[in-house]
């Protein structure tokens, strides 16, 4: 791996996230939870979600993670909850699916401001090995939408191999 693709790999933004996570702990009267590991890289995500809001508009209440890995893992667990708490689910299902195509080439970051600080995880696609390590915090949150049984889960890009 050449130094200026680690240069890339852990970047600032990451190390901050990886170093200082954000929304961590777990949430008591959660809606939904679930977990999952990447055993490629021994990464562990634990996801809490709080579902709330009325029939018209359900949102994201608060979201908390427990999560061990790798510093690509766990930063991009504190930048998946820190952007999608409060925000609406539809919402929330569209970032997913952003985040998927980024990560996948399909859209470059400059095309994805909505992704705030997730957006720094596009230098990891050149590393065909984490980008399992990135995914897989927003894949727990794909469950999590999914198990509440809401519309948004319709919009889930089709991509079930991407982690374990
Ligand atoms: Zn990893």
């Amino acid at each position: 791996m050449a130094s200026e693709d680690l240069e890339e790999l852990y970047q600032e933004l990451i190390l901050d996230h990886s170093k200082h996570p954000r929304c961590t702990g777990c949430i008591q009267n959660a809606t939904c939870c679930h977990s999952m590991q990447n055993p490629l890289c021994g990464d562990k995500v634990e996801l809490f979600v709080e579902i709330g809001g009325n029939d018209r508009e359900q949102r994201v209440e608060n979201i908390a993670f427990l999560g061990k890995g790798c510093s690509i893992s766990q930063a991009s667990a504190s930048m998946m909850t820190s952007l999608c708490k409060g925000k609406p689910i539809s919402e929330v299902s569209k970032l997913c699916a952003k985040f998927r195509s980024m990560m996948s080439g399909e859209l470059k970051s400059d095309e994805v401001p909505e992704l705030g600080d997730a957006a720094a995880l596009k230098g990891v696609r050149k590393f065909t090995a984490r980008i399992r390590c990135a995914l897989l915090a927003w894949e727990v949150l794909n469950r999590c939408i999914e198990r509440c049984g809401t519309e948004s889960s319709k919009e889930q890009v089709a991509s079930k191999e991407a982690v374990l």
